[in-house]
């Protein structure tokens, strides 16, 4: 019998590391690896996670404190290793890490911040029955209304529908007419008011059947396999997905399906929603806290077994997990952006190799590393047979205007058909930046050195990468013209040129990117307006390139296609070939047909060429020879560290110190290098190019603890991002 209890303390603090050993009273119950407690940490009370049992401990036990409480909200042992792999595996703090894996709204408090909702129900005693029935009781009208109330019911009643208020019924409880209780009332997402009913799948085609196969197979023998399935858009990958959860279930296991954003695909929600009614459990952002926790709640008990959700939903408290689904595995929303930066695809792999489940990642344009890595089964062609849309490329160099004669002409016809049209702009505002006429001024943000966007609705100039926001200026304060002049153009002008070009009351255009999708459902409302008209355009940011199912859409346009190819970055290329392909699986899903216009000032460039052939294979084979020369993904991995301070000395000597002190034989340092200031902080980073990942990773984190830990450098802030996007 354990009685010692090694639990690290939930602190965001890099500094606060356990585990520390707690003494394990009789009277606190079972506690296991995973549970949840409470405990004294030297004058405070903290929240804790049993991170491993033993017999004794290496302090004497008069010195050891015992925990106050164990509560419910414990996670498996699975979920612990899975988190402390985590944080190795991203150079973070196990507390960080644990954070991920227990229940939404857990925190760093010394309680939760959400727990089980319950209410006070009532239920009628033997003694309240005889009394409705007999003579022997006195009872008022509301009394007797409500014990009727509670007469017509089974079981209990939540006491804030009955008839009679709170003190009549505490009083026939105590005359023993009634029994009184808290009872768990879980709050339950509006998702599943539409169609809990399963609805029919159709018969499936043969490479659907084909893939499936596989799939089924490698379930059947409960191995982990890691398969990719490669379809263009509308091959009928969802389907396939269906089914293969079907199977998990029909095996007794698990299954987790992974997609983007829930906001901007609530389809595939809907379609797991339909076919599995109360057996799915949907974890996202957009549900209260309290709504995430009961459908945790509902995960963890065995009560649902299939979990959709976004990135976070990887840690979800699913048992005996047989099949993990990651949709549209392309999509950049899988790395998560805060402290452990986890990319959600690599511990999804990790999970699924865990606990034996077979792992299947989907997309239209797969990443370079997930077909170097797994095994494709491939969905040629549309469920419909319909051929993917032609698509056109617009050279724009010297053109004097945003739209080509061509582009205005294309939607002019889809305005004059009464059709519909997506345009996507992957710049959001109305103008990317203002400059004085006069003396050349360019309006930046006070803490960041970027320019700052102008938002003509809100008539402010804001920044897109803290948030500063300001009065849009009326004259220059450094000369004092008043002639400012507005470079470029995003989705905000764009809409409004739209507008002015083509819409009538008739032809409506609506604008999906996120300065609109900041209020809740709000991109929801706008995807299903656009849906919902009879006809009109859809412009916006990538946003509008995800996976939606519009059938009426006969036209795509593209607006500075290249302009993901002028970022800095390694992968500038897939996401240019990915954004293109995405856009034109959009057009043409209907009987009408349709076809794509990409309008750019590099026509040459091979991303786009690719796309515009739908030639996905070529564009494959060309990047993973361009990655393996340059010892990129997946022939090398990146770790970046960035050091970040409110003087550029003190970043660049914390930089550095790290670069004299990353000890990883065969890898590659690049830096220190400076980035554009944020925040008000100066950056420098540094980015490792390593063959061997492990070895890489435990560098990087013993190079960062030590410069962390080093007074000279307090007051630098250390970031390690491995594999960045
Ligand atoms: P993807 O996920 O590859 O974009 P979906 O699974 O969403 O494709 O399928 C596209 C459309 O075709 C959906 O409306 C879906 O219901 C339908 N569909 C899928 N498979 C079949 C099939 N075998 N027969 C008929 N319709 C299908
Ligand atoms: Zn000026
Ligand atoms: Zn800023």
């Amino acid at each position: 019998m354990p009685a010692i209890a090694h639990v690290e303390p939930l602190s965001s603090a890099r500094a606060l590391r356990g585990p520390f050993d707690y003494l394990l009273p009789d009277a606190l119950g079972d506690v296991g690896v995973g549970s949840l407690l409470v405990v004294p940490f030297g004058r405070r009370r903290m929240l804790g996670v049993v991170v491993g049992l033993a017999g004794e401990s290496a302090v004497a036990p008069e010195r050891l404190a015992a925990p106050l409480e164990a509560l419910e909200e414990g996670v498996t042992p699975e979920l612990v290793r899975l988190a402390r792999w985590v944080a190795e595996e991203y150079c973070s703090t196990p507390a960080r890490a644990l954070s991920l894996v227990l229940p939404p709204g857990t925190g760093y408090g010394s309680r939760p911040r959400v727990r089980a909702r319950t209410a006070l129900s009532a239920s009628l005693t033997a003694a309240g029955a005889a009394a409705l029935g007999g003579e022997g009781e006195r009872l008022g009208p509301r009394q007797r209304a409500a014990l009727t109330a509670l007469a017509a019911s089974a079981g209990s009643l939540p006491v804030a529908g009955l008839p009679s208020n709170h003190a009549g019924l505490r009083r026939l409880e105590a005359r023993g007419l009634v029994r009184l209780e808290r009872r768990a009332s879980p709050r339950r997402p509006e998702h599943r008011a539409v169609g809990s009913a399963p609805a029919a799948a159709p018969e499936l085609t043969g490479a659907q059947r084909d893939a499936l196969g596989v799939i089924e197979a490698a379930i059947g023998a409960g191995r982990t396999e890691r398969l990719l399935v490669h379809g263009v858009t509308g091959s009928g990958k969802t389907e396939v997905y269906l089914h293969a959860a079907g199977a998990a279930l029909g095996r007794g296991r698990s299954a987790m399906v992974l997609v983007p954003e829930i906001a901007l695909t609530p389809q595939i929600v809907g379609r797991f929603a339909a076919r599995f009614g109360d057996t799915v459990a949907v974890l996202h952002s957009g549900l209260s806290e309290g709504e995430r926790y009961d459908e945790w709640m509902r995960l963890r008990r065995g009560e649902a077994r299939i979990c959709v959700g976004p990135r976070s939903a990887v840690f979800a408290p699913l048992a005996g997990l047989g099949l993990v689904v990651v949709d549209e595995e392309h999509d950049a929303s899988y790395k998560h952006e805060g402290d452990p930066r986890y990319d959600a695809r690599h511990v999804a792999a990790r999970r699924a190799e865990q606990d034996g489940a077979v792992l299947v990642c989907g997309s239209a344009t797969p990443r370079p590393e997930s077909v170097h890595a797994l095994r494709r089964l491939v969905l040629p062609e549309r469920v419909d047979g319909r051929s993917l849309p032609p698509v056109e490329v617009l050279d724009m160099r010297g053109a004097p205007t945003a739209l080509h004669p061509r582009t205005r002409e294309a939607l002019e016809a889809v305005r004059r058909e009464s059709g519909k049209a997506i345009v996507l702009l992957n710049r959001r505002g109305w103008s990317n930046f203002l400059c004085c006429r006069s003396c050349g001024r360019v309006w930046d943000c006070p803490h960041c050195d970027v320019a700052l966007i102008l938002h003509r609705a809100e008539n402010v100039v804001a920044c897109h990468h803290c948030g500063h926001r300001e009065a849009v200026p009326q004259a220059c304060d450094a000369c004092g013209s008043v002639s400012v002049a507005r470079h470029g153009a995003g989705t905000e002008r764009l809409e409004h040129e739209l507008r002015t070009a083509l819409a009538g009351a008739r032809f409506p255009v609506f604008r999906l990117d996120r300065d609109v999708a900041a209020r809740r459902g709000a991109a929801h409302a706008r995807l299903a307006d656009f849906a919902a008209a009879p006809a009109g355009v859809l412009v916006g940011t990538q946003m509008v390139a995800k996976g939606h199912d519009f059938p009426d859409v006969t036209l795509g346009v593209v607006l500075d296609a290249d302009a993901t190819l002028r970022f800095p970055d390694f992968r500038a290329e897939e996401r240019t070939f990915s954004l293109l392909a995405q856009l034109a699986g959009r057009a043409g899903r209907g009987e009408a047909g349709g076809r794509v216009l990409v309008q750019t000032l590099a026509p040459e460039a091979p991303a786009i060429g690719l796309a515009a052939r739908h030639d996905a294979d070529g564009f494959l084979r060309a990047e993973l020879a361009r990655r393996e020369a340059l010892g990129y993904p997946p022939f090398g991995d990146l770790i970046r560290v960035v050091c970040a301070a409110p003087e550029a000395s003190a970043a660049q000597a914390a930089a550095d110190a790290l670069h004299a002190r990353i000890a990883a034989p065969g890898a590659v340092l690049l830096g220190p290098a400076p980035l554009f200031r944020l925040r008000g902080r100066e950056r420098r980073q540094i980015v490792v190019k390593a063959r061997d990942r492990n070895a890489a990773v435990a560098a990087v984190g013993a190079a960062v603890d030590a410069v962390a830990g080093d007074r000279a450098h307090r007051g630098v802030a250390l970031s390690v991002d491995v594999d960045p996007q």
